[in-house]
């Protein structure tokens, strides 16, 4: 009985679009995406439970509601947490496209008088007009050094989440603290755990170094642990380069700006707000 055909079989979701990711799926092994001949993924749009966990706010802040929507929505990818950054985003998109329709409103003021302006954007063009990441990010240090660099990987996107939010709540509690000693050692606490997380972010994001040794012979560092020492004690010019090219790195994908119109100023541009914890408990 238990392999019984449930006759409703044929009522369950199909997918409504495929789309393409900004990794190509070239970062993955196929037990984290199982990645179709075509290049690209089907996306279901979302069942009342995937609607639910996304009102669940610690489940938003601790990245297993994205994570379980993924899985539900596109199940071609079979370890969402492992995906880079780059990637979860243009696959949000498309859920939101496949769940409520290809047209979504966007609202900008007018730079110039303040007008509120409105538009229509175009899931299927966002994801259409989609930049791809190249195979790899590498800069020389001005000691001879190659650093390579990889896109974020969305776990680490999500402690970065935490951390901001914790740091926010604990600089809004600094208010409560009467004594101005207790005061600034909290702000000073808050501020040191910020900064720990960066640099966590920016060792994170170093694939390799490689260099050329006294003898003349080439090396090449992968080890974390080697990466971590190396720039704990290198100049900070070289953790800034890190970090200006990964921003460069983590705005690669979907195209969110749009095109809006001031009856009396012209075109403007406006970033569509895809972060599903907006989008998706707006709706
Ligand atoms: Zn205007």
């Amino acid at each position: 009985m238990a392999n019984q055909t449930n006759p409703l079989s044929g009522y369950f979701r199909a997918p409504k679009l495929y789309t393409k990711i900004p990794s190509g799926g070239r970062f993955y092994s196929p037990d984290v995406v199982d990645m179709p001949s075509s290049n690209e993924l089907p996306v279901y749009p979302m069942t009342a439970k995937d609607e639910l966990i996304m009102k669940n706010p610690d489940a938003l802040l601790n990245g297993e509601a994205v994570a379980q929507l993924i899985s539900s929505c596109v199940p071609s990818v079979k370890k969402p947490r492992r995906l880079i950054s780059n990637d979860i985003d243009a696959l949000l998109v498309a859920i939101q496209g496949a769940s409520y329709g290809d047209d979504i409103e966007v609202k900008g003021n007018c730079p110039t008088c303040g007008k509120e302006c409105s538009g229509i954007a175009s899931v299927e063009a966002a994801l259409e007009t989609m930049q791809v990441l190249e195979s790899t990010y590498t800069f020389e240090t001005h000691n001879g050094l190659v650093i390579e660099l990889k896109p974020f990987s969305y776990e680490s996107t999500v402690k970065a989440g935490i951390a901001n939010f914790k740091s926010t709540r604990s600089l809004q509690g600094l208010a409560d603290i009467k004594d101005e000693m207790e005061q600034l050692k909290a702000f000073n606490d808050s501020f040191l755990r910020i900064a720990a997380l960066n640099f966590d972010l920016i060792v994170d994001s170093v694939a390799n170094v490689k260099g050329v040794d006294e003898e003349g012979n080439t090396f090449v560092v992968d080890d974390p642990k080697m990466i971590r020492e190396f720039l704990e004690n290198c100049e900070t010019v070289i953790g800034k380069t890190i970090e200006e090219k990964i921003a460069g790195i983590n705005k690669i994908g979907v195209n969110k700006r749009v095109q809006l119109e001031c009856e009396d100023h012209g075109a403007f541009e406006q970033e569509v707000g895809f972060d599903p914890v907006n989008f998706f408990t707006a709706s």
